[in-house]
């Protein structure tokens, strides 16, 4: 998925989260969109890519695109990092909530995932989309539509 779908899914999984849950919606969001953005480090053009070229190449050349930083492997050894730096559950809870959303929406595309690196099995969704086409814009209008309603009810 690109990187405008990944925020969505950020937001909705946060703020869905963040209601049921009751975390703080706000410090939960905003770590959910970086959590949302940093599995795609492996990816040169993508939008954190860009922003950390040298890491971002040096990640790709060493695992390839959607091997590693796509897999439960990286959730588990980020969320160790975080809880390291970070005391603020809402903060923990939005970054892994947010790199979640970018796996769940990744192994709904056409190549899928492996979630389950070193192992090359690769995950798939059975509905799955192609990256960048309009079947994504479809699930960023969903997103987005449940992220509104999410947002609207925690104000309410
Ligand atoms: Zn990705």
């Amino acid at each position: 998925m690109t990187g405008k779908t990944h925020i969505m899914g950020g937001v909705a999984s946060c703020t869905a989260v963040a209601y049921f849950y009751g975390y703080d919606p706000v410090f939960m969001t905003a770590s959910g969109v970086l959590g949302a953005l940093i599995p795609d480090i492996c990816h040169t053009k993508s939008k954190i890519g860009r922003k950390l070229p040298i890491l971002s190449t040096l990640v790709s050349s060493i695992f390839g695109h959607r091997t590693f930083t796509h897999s439960l492997l990286f959730l588990l050894l980020t969320a160790f990092a975080a809880h390291l730096y970070f005391a603020n559950q809402s903060i923990l809870v939005g970054l892994m909530a947010g790199m979640a959303s970018h796996l769940l929406l990744d192994a709904g595309t056409t190549n899928g995932i492996k979630l389950f690196f070193p192992s090359s099995i690769r995950i798939r969704l059975p509905l799955y989309i192609k990256t960048g086409g309009k079947a994504e814009q479809g699930v960023m209008a969903a997103l987005t539509i449940l992220s509104c309603y999410f947002i609207a009810v925690l104000m309410a």
